[in-house]
Parts: structure tokens; sequence; C-alpha cells
């Protein structure tokens, strides 16, 4: 099958910036072969002639809490802790097919948003939940996006001086092999691969040291890749600073959790030495700017992170602190929330781009296959239509994706098949998935 998109602005096309404003990008198999200026070489088994569209990389996710798309609207004016105090009791109600219907629903506005890649970091597990992690893996087949599950895991109740409630969190010993169960199951290390799954202790207020300690030890043995939650709150560090004696960040460290294996979602209260440290480290960042601002917690030293040399991508995080759940609108709010620390100078609309794909990839460790436009690379690509209203005239269009309201897709590719077309979903009726989280969202919270 040779694909081929033609007539279309092309940006992102690889880490030193490159565009086209023509040209073409040719697919086969799944894999990109040809991409350049003006109209695409030989023939084709399907043309898209992509006239006034801006074709990217597919946008990567690299924090979510799918489940979370049956909990929207909640403690809408509250404090991060005081949040999770609300919702841990109705999360704790959280069975295989609620999650499953809130999976597939996040999962359905991610791809009509343009991402092709999701990391979910799912770390509720009740005891008469059946199985989440087939929940998640299910739901993306639904959609077809790629899927990177975070087998998260609390092991602080209340009662060890935790913020979760004790019926809420696992044993330690029962976390750590739930976690390797679902890496022996589903990982796939493989090129291409559509699931992939990480260890990912939920927070270090909600998770003992050795949990910590031996997610990494287990992650290093396996393979896979390493997440948490870190320096999202100024109460996070006051907690840490009290209980370990220092910062967030400093904990992380002193555990083995920092490294080009592990990405961490937030970042948002560090020192210069910390920042130091995770440009020399490797590690990685999740920033996920609606969230900390619908939660009040601070705007993340995205600018400082990326001089000092550290990946970072982009994240929604989870629906119930980010309802509008699109990674589009996160091009957006990342690159406000940088200039308002840093002045106008802090990101360029291509940084802001950049973020939402090869930094993404970067951070989930998949820069050899997805984040750019280059020959060999899997087909992972979102063509935005822009011949609107709302886009009409715009001189730039990576200025239009960025600046603008997020434009409708043309088309979404995921390893050259197509998940959306003129802004449908193609595998799932949109109708029937809105119906069926209906339905879970109200049970989950009338139970
Ligand atoms: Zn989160």
């Amino acid at each position: 099958m040779r694909t081929v998109i033609e007539n279309a602005a092309i940006a992102t096309v690889d880490a030193a910036g490159t565009e086209h404003a023509s040209g073409h990008v040719v697919v086969e198999d799944g894999v990109i072969t040809a991409v350049g200026s003006g109209p695409a070489p030989g023939d084709a088994d399907e043309r898209v002639d992509a006239r006034n569209c801006l074709v990217t990389p597919g946008l990567i996710n690299t924090h979510h809490h799918l489940y979370q798309w049956a909990t929207r609207g909640l403690a809408a004016d509250h404090t991060l802790f005081e949040w999770l105090v609300e919702l841990y009791p109705i999360w704790g109600r959280l069975n295989a097919g609620i999650t499953h219907a809130a999976a597939t629903a996040g999962l359905a506005r991610l791809a009509t948003t343009g991402c092709t890649t999701v990391a979910d970091h799912h770390y509720v597990f009740p005891r008469e939940g059946g199985d989440q992690v087939e929940a998640l893996v299910s739901a993306r087949e639904r959609v077809g996006v790629r899927l990177h599950i975070v087998r998260g895991s609390m092991d602080r109740g209340v009662s060890q001086g935790g913020l979760p409630p004790d019926n809420l969190v696992e044993e330690t010993e029962a976390a750590l092999l739930g976690t390797e169960a679902a890496i022996d199951k589903h990982h796939d290390a493989s090129r291409g691969a559509h699931v992939q799954i990480a260890a990912g202790p939920c927070s270090p207020f909600s998770v003992s040291e050795p949990l910590m300690t031996g997610a990494a030890e287990l992650a290093r043995r396996k393979g896979v890749r390493l997440h948490t939650h870190l320096a999202e709150t100024l109460d996070e560090e006051r907690q840490c600073l009290a209980e370990v004696g220092c910062t967030p960040a400093e904990y992380a460290d002193k555990l083995g959790w920092l490294g080009d294996d592990v990405w961490l979602a937030h970042t948002i209260h560090l020192s210069g030495d910390a920042i130091r440290r995770l440009g020399a480290t490797g590690t990685g960042s999740a920033h996920c700017p609606t969230s900390n601002g619908r939660i009040g917690a601070g705007i993340a030293p995205v600018r400082q992170l990326l001089d000092a040399g550290a990946p970072v991508g982009l994240g929604v995080d989870g629906a119930a602190s980010n309802e509008r759940g699109g990674l589009g609108e996160e091009l957006h709010q990342a690159l406000l929330q940088a200039r308002q620390r840093g002045g106008p100078r802090a990101l360029t609309t291509r940084e802001a781009l950049y973020l939402g794909t090869m930094g993404g990839a970067r951070c989930l460790g998949r820069e050899s296959e997805i984040g750019s436009i280059e020959v060999g690379k899997l087909a992972d690509l979102a063509v935005w239509n822009l011949r609107g209203l709302s886009y009409a005239g715009i001189t730039d269009p990576v200025a239009a994706l960025v600046l603008g309201a997020v434009p409708p897709l043309a088309r979404l590719f995921v390893g050259g098949e197509t998940v959306v077309s003129e802004g449908v979903l193609l595998r799932s009726e949109e109708d029937v998935i809105a119906r069926e989280l209906s339905v879970a969202g109200a049970k989950l919270r009338e139970a």
C-alpha cells in the first residue's frame, strides 16, 4: 500500500526544524519512504490532496489518567491535595468496565485532537476492580492509537501517613508483582509496537520507599521505562522536606530515579541544581500546562529544562483536572505559560510543536520511531485542516496550529492506518463511546 499526501505545508520534519511550504509525504506499508518539497514522485494506491492543510508528526501525550474521563467536573475549585481527597473514594469504586468506557472515550478525544501516542499512568487498582490493564488494552483496540500503559501503584494509605484511603492501596509486594505481570503479558519491545508498559509508582506522598526502589529495580531488570509524579506542588515539597529531609527531586535522585529511562510528570518546583541534574541525567519531563493551571500548581521551568538538555514532552494529565482532554490545546497552553513565566522569548511556536512531537518521543524512548517526518520512521501523521473560517488568511500554518483554535483533522495516520478522517473516528462510533461513558460515569458516582 503506497499513500501519497501532497500539496501540504509540512512542519517538524527533523531535529533541524526543516519545513516545506508545499510538499509531499509518501507512506509505504506504514513507514515514511519520502518527504520533500513539490509533487510526490511515482504512483500511489491512494492520493490525499492536502491543499491548505498542515502535516505534522502525530502528537505524543506523555502523561494521562484515562480512567478520569468518568469523573470530570468534580472538585473544580480545590488544591491538589483537597482534589485528591475528594476523588479517591470515588475512584475506589472503579471496575474494569468503567475504566474501559472512560479510556475509550479519552483515547477517542485524544485521537480527534491530533494525538497518535498516549502514555496512560494508571495507579488505581481496587480489590474488586477486575483486570484494569486489560481494560486499557482493549480500549486502545477500539481507537487505534499507540498506548504506553504506566502500571502505577500506591502502597501508602492514610494509616501509613499517605494521602489515599487504605482500601485504595495495594501491598508493596502485590504492586510489584502486578507490575511485573503487566510487563510480561503486554509489553511489546519491537519496532512499531502499539502497546508498551512502564513501571510507575504514583507519587512520593502515596508510595513507600521500598516500592519506589523496587519498581526501579524491576523496570531496569525488564528493560522498561520508569514514570512518576514529581515536584507538582509546594504542599508536596513541604511534606517531602518534613518526612525525608530533602526536596522531591533530591529524593528521586537518592532512590535511583533519575536517568534517561525515566520521565517525570510536572517537575514544576525545581531548584537550579535540580534542573541541571535532570539535564545531565537525561531525565524527561511531562509538562501538563492546562492541568497545572486548573490546580494552580505553578508553571514548570520549561525553558530552563530545555536549555539544560532535558527531554521535555507535553501531557494532558487526567481529565478530572483537565476536562478538555485534548492534546492540540496543550501546544497553545505550553507557549502561553512559558512566556508568562519567562517573557516573550521563552518559547517559540516551533518549540511548542517540538515539545508535542520530538520532545514527547524522547520522553517515551521512541525517538528512533516517532516524533518527526523522516524517511524510515513510522507514519504517525496529523493532517490539520486549515481551510475554514478560523484559519483563512493566516500566513504561517504553524502559528495557526499553535496560536489559533485547534484545527479539525483532515486525517490522522497511525503507522499508515487512517484512524481519523475529516474529523471522524473510523474504528468506532463516537456516539456509542459517549453513551457508554455516560452510563459508566453515572454508575461510578452513584455507587
Ligand atoms: Zn497526573
